[in-house]
């Protein structure tokens, strides 16, 4: 990407972001949070002594459940940087605000508490947690699927922890462990994504997805796509109109291994 662009990359108020965070949200999230663990902890019940459940299937649906949270957080991500703008009636400032915020000041997630941290995925979870806790529990593919779907919201749920971690400084010695061997979201990848103008590598709960979807050219194809069905313009409203059109530009000119190339050596941002 070149120099010009970075600098008509826009950036908004961080402050002003930061006042969208209201008390009305806030109770949300508490509300989000007791429902979302006494969700699960539901599941957890019902599932017990299920005779269907066993080690090797608990274990593939972990499994499983954390690639798929990592790419559902990828997508959730891509969205909430990509479509739409802060002023939007309630999912602008429950939803795309915290994104917004995040790419100017990428620190101010280390400042949040556990509820503004954890609040927003647990209520994205709810429906997924409502669903895992009905499905019939009669045989080993409800099973499977139950325990697949329980799984998944967790780790959507552990997701923004972990992304916090990658921010944070000094994380506790057993958190660094687990990011150096990447078993979660390592902070020199996440990096990757931080670098203006936030186009790649949007996958945060451990980002094993971000190199698969950077080869196949994921997000910017489904850009193409949705701008020509709507004719959005895709960061309009995060970067600014003029480096917004000029990085559609730029995109169509590059292979997607040009891409994952220009991802493997991650510059700080300016
Ligand atoms: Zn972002
Ligand atoms: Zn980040």
């Amino acid at each position: 990407m070149t120099t010009e662009l970075k600098n008509q990359v826009r950036q908004q108020d961080a402050s002003v972001l930061a006042q969208g965070y209201s008390p009305a949200i806030r109770a949300m999230e508490v509300v989000s949070i007791l429902a979302f663990v006494g969700l699960e902890t539901a599941l957890v019940w019902r599932l017990w002594g299920n005779p269907h459940v066993g080690p090797w299937l608990v274990l593939s649906a972990v499994i499983l459940g954390y690639l798929a949270a990592d790419f559902v957080s990828g997508l959730v991500h891509w969205m909430g940087d990509t479509w739409g703008s802060t002023d939007m009636p309630v999912l602008g400032k429950a939803f795309i605000r915290p994104f917004r915020e995040h790419h100017v000041d990428e620190k101010a997630i280390t400042r949040h508490d556990f509820v503004e941290t954890n609040g927003n995925n647990c209520l994205v979870s709810l429906p997924v947690a409502l669903l895992a806790l009905l499905v019939p529990h009669s045989s080993a593919s409800w099973v499977f699927l139950s325990t697949f779907l329980g799984a998944m919201i967790f780790w959507v749920m552990a997701t923004n922890q972990f992304h916090k971690w990658s921010h944070t400084d000094a994380p506790p010695a057993i958190i660094g462990f687990l990011q150096r061997v990447h078993l979660i979201l390592p902070p020199d990848h996440h990096r990757v994504h931080h670098t203006s103008p936030y186009d790649k590598y949007y996958c945060i709960t451990v980002g094993w997805m971000n190199k698969p979807l950077a080869l196949i050219g994921f997000f910017s194809g489904m850009e193409r796509l949705i701008t020509w069905v709507t004719g959005a313009l895709p960061r309009k409203d995060d970067i600014g109109t003029e480096a917004a059109l000029e990085l559609v530009q730029a995109q169509e000119q590059a292979e997607p291994s040009e891409a994952l190339a220009e991802s493997a050596t991650p510059v700080s941002q300016a």
